[in-house]
């Protein structure tokens, strides 16, 4: 499978390769811009990835810009957090922008539109100019106020300008087609009366542009060649291209639309996310169980596996829906040799090896990492007294258990076999621990070959262990038919996360935030970075080992 590079081909290269070609561009910059009004998700990642890595693959650059044109929702640790993230991922920007930078330049492309008579102050409300824009079947109704003068307008642009208006009362619209078929070109509107502070301009301004006017001139302005942007924006390039147009940019770019990534079981707009956060459906942004950018880190995803994820997923031009398990797989692909294998006891059951001398600890040499001996070694513990998983003892065993039982004999992974002799209860019959045996000549390593043992567990040291926490995760979100009137909120799963005390080895005592660890049957770990301490790890479950998931190719 090719995972490791970006030359996986797609429309959107092609369309720069020709146009680099053709000589219509000399160079490609292209730009992420998000509105920092929450935290990046996964669905942002493939937009990173898919701008950065085109840039770079036509040596071209790419700009980070905060499209931060609506000062209601936006905020600054949404700032800080992105650019952690974007940096993370392994991106360098070449200009970081903010887009109200550009205000004065848009107010005065504004000004220009109405001196030639496209653009014009209206005094309709929000309701009525949705009333009079129609809809799909029935033309628009033009304002009343369409055909104000230009000096009327300029006039009344500048009071709005300069706070004589209240929120509401007043907008400045293009002036374009009222029987447009595409309602976008219905005389939208792109200024505002807004009076909030704004995070980065403060109190200077009181109008706003909207989205739709402003997005197209951030990009003429910076230079952008192509403007990369999903496919809800498609019927917005006649307008993209109207503003480029009128307000006589001399940089042109192209927009150009591509399928958004949608996951199973989990939500993926930042309004959403805000409200999980919010509502204490999870513990902030940066929850492992959150498709965040910074969720997903906390969990354990490396920037590679996202990076790969991001290129296997590939651009297309139709919506579709990918498989969770399509990102658990990348992870576990880049962590199946980077990870050391360790063994971790989640649900302990206690074994006491009664012929096994009391006061005597033995170091057992075990590899890190079977599938890349370039690991090395290390060396476990072994005593008298060991746990187990409760999941590999059953008192009757039901066909086919080949691991302990009364009776029965298995392997210790790295140890020696031991044989199931007693089980102790207390009063209410509950399980306190077992008795075993083992058998010195069964040492792994030691070659011996006299007899077979169907079964192996693995274990951890009890008197060396040391005490771990363990969080699995289970999907924020049950899949199913979505019934009518629901919300997402009616779909949290609320059986997410399962916390569990149990053991780690003793080699593993000194880790630190975000090490990173295959646990023997277990899964893939990481220290979590909030909730470890000086006194107690804590381990996420990034994945599971097993997956029945298949690329479908080789
Ligand atoms: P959200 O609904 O999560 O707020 P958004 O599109 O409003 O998403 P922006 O901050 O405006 O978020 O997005 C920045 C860039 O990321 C845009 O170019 C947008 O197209 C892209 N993007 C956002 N979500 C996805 C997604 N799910 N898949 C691919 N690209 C995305
Ligand atoms: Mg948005």
């Amino acid at each position: 499978m090719e995972t490791n590079t970006s030359t996986n081909n797609n429309f959107i290269k092609n369309i720069v390769n020709e146009d680099l070609k053709t000589g219509k561009r000399k160079e490609i910059i292209t730009r992420f811009p998000p509105e920092p009004n929450g935290y990046l998700h996964i669905g942002h990642a493939k937009a990173i990835t898919l701008n950065f890595e085109l840039a770079d693959e036509f040596g071209g650059k790419t700009n980070l810009r905060f499209d931060d044109t609506n000062p209601v929702k936006e905020d600054i640790e949404y700032v800080d957090s992105i650019q952690e993230d974007i940096s993370w991922l392994g991106f360098q920007w070449e200009n970081l922008y903010f887009a109200s930078d550009y205000f004065e330049e848009m107010y005065e492309r504004a000004v220009l539109l109405i001196k030639k008579g496209k653009a014009f102050v209206c005094d309709l409300s929000a309701d009525e100019i949705k009333e009079y824009r129609g809809n799909l079947t029935a033309p628009g109704k033009e304002s009343p106020y369409r055909e104000r003068s230009a000096i009327e307008n300029l006039e009344l642009f500048e009071k709005m300008k300069n706070g004589e208006f209240k929120d509401g009362e007043k907008v400045l619209r293009a002036k374009i087609d009222m029987s447009s078929p595409n309602i976008n070109m219905r005389d939208p509107v792109i200024y505002r009366v807004v009076h909030t502070t704004h995070h980065n301009t403060g109190d200077k301004w009181c109008i706003y542009p909207m989205y739709d006017y402003a997005h197209p001139l951030e990009d003429a302005i910076e230079g952008i060649t192509h403007s990369i942007c999903t496919l809800e924006f498609e019927d917005h390039r006649p307008f993209y291209d109207w503003v480029v147009r009128e307000c006589e940019m001399k940089s042109v770019p192209q927009q150009i639309e591509f399928a958004r990534l949608n996951l199973t079981n989990t939500v993926m707009s930042k309004r959403f996310l805000k409200q999980l956060v919010d509502e204490n459906h999870v513990d902030a942004w940066d929850d492992p169980r959150m498709p965040t950018i910074s969720g997903l880190r906390r969990r354990g995803y490396t920037p590679e596996s996202i990076r790969n994820f991001c290129r296997e997923i590939g651009v297309a031009k139709s919506n579709s829906i990918v498989d969770f398990q399509m990102l658990e797989h990348f992870i576990r692909e880049d962590l199946k040799m980077k990870a050391p294998r360790t063994m971790a006891v989640l649900k302990p059951l206690k074994v006491i090896i009664t012929n096994y001398p009391e006061d005597k600890v033995e170091m057992l040499e075990v590899e890190n990492n079977l599938d890349n001996l370039e690991m090395g070694n290390r060396e476990i513990t072994f005593s008298r007294e060991i746990y187990i998983e409760q999941d590999d003892f059953m008192e009757n065993p039901i066909p086919k258990y080949f691991r302990l039982f009364p009776g029965n004999e298995v392997r210790l992974k790295g140890a020696y076999f031991i044989k199931c002799n007693e089980v102790i209860k207390d009063d209410a019959g509950n399980i306190l621990e077992l008795h075993c045996t083992y058998d010195p000549e069964t040492k792994s390593g030691s070659g011996f070959t006299g007899r077979k043992v169907k079964g192996t567990i693995h274990w951890v040291d009890a008197k060396n262990g040391v005490p771990a926490e363990f969080r699995l995760f289970h999907h924020l979100i049950l899949e199913g038919k979505k019934e009518e009137g629901k919300t997402f909120l009616d779909y949290i799963n609320p059986d997410s996360m399962e916390i569990l005390q149990g053991f780690i080895e003793p080699s593993m005592k000194s880790s630190k935030p975000q090490d990173k660890f295959q646990f023997f049957r277990h899964g893939y770990f990481n220290v979590d970075t909030r909730y470890t301490t000086d006194e107690k790890l804590v381990f996420n479950r990034i994945v599971s080992l097993k997956s029945s998931f298949d690329t479908g190719k080789k």
